[in-house]
């Protein structure tokens, strides 16, 4: 059993379509985002040459320099980590996606930022489904207010939301979590917003997210292998963790 990029991305798409018919889904409705942070650009060259054409960023800097020595390829890319204020220019002039708006000041600026040569900025709102502190995204309460606001700015297309659920191994709690991620959903699609985008799921509960209804799973390890080193989320995360237990 060979472990290539080409064949965990296989692997990957195998198991999204078995979930999705499982659950009486299409394979179709489900886009697969790769996460590459950590991964050097040559590693994101070899997905895109097994067939892998979007790609997910954390980190503006670390992107751009990716971005440098992939400019032959037509990439796709999408931001998905935590947005600082100074940051937003150089994120509308170079990505295509941004799933993690979680505040007016921030959809302000990008839409102000996003070049008119360029198509309208595709976004998506992340919400903290799990109510941890240390998380980023808009409160539930607070979504209505924030979406009724993203989509009146001129530069921005709104397409959904997105969400980061407690890491725990606790299905039943990420299953509801993912859950109201996708009934928020549904209330702004009620309430008359044309949304077709639910951002969740990750290399660990991409199974639970498919069956609550996400349209995007954003997989990173279940493609590249396991990163070598921590995110600073994840350190956060850890050390939160380990504070609790002592
Ligand atoms: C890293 C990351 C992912 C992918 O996580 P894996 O567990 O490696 O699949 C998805 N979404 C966000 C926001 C991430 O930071």
């Amino acid at each position: 059993m060979t472990t290539t990029i080409a064949s965990r991305l296989q692997a990957v798409h195998d198991r999204i379509a078995t979930v999705a018919q499982s659950f009486g889904r299409q394979p179709g409705e489900i886009t697969l985002l790769a996460a590459s942070k950590t991964n050097p650009a040559e590693r994101l060259r070899e997905a895109y040459q097994a067939g892998q054409k979007i790609f997910g960023e954390n980190y503006l800097q670390e992107a751009l320099g990716k971005m440098q020595y992939l400019t032959d390829l037509p990439i796709e890319w999408h931001f998905i980590g935590p947005i600082q204020s100074n940051k937003t220019r150089r994120i509308s002039e170079n990505f295509s996606w941004v799933h993690s708006v979680d505040r007016t000041k921030i959809a302000d600026r990008l839409s102000k930022d996003r070049p008119e040569s360029l198509p309208p900025l595709q976004i998506c709102l992340q919400v903290n489904v799990s109510g941890e502190a240390s998380k980023s995204g808009v409160a539930p309460e607070e979504l209505a207010s924030l979406a009724s606001h993203a989509m009146r700015l001129p530069r921005l297309k709104l397409r959904g939301l997105m969400a980061v659920p407690e890491l725990t191994t606790a299905t039943a709690l990420q299953r509801s979590q993912f859950h109201m991620l996708w009934e928020l959903f549904d209330r702004l699609k009620r309430d008359g917003y044309e949304l077709d985008t639910l951002s969740m799921g990750m290399s660990e509960d991409m199974d639970i997210a498919i069956s609550e209804g996400a349209t995007m799973v954003r997989v990173g390890t279940a493609i590249f292998g396991p990163r070598r080193y921590l995110i600073p989320e994840e350190i956060a995360a850890l050390a939160a963790k380990r504070a609790q237990e002592l």
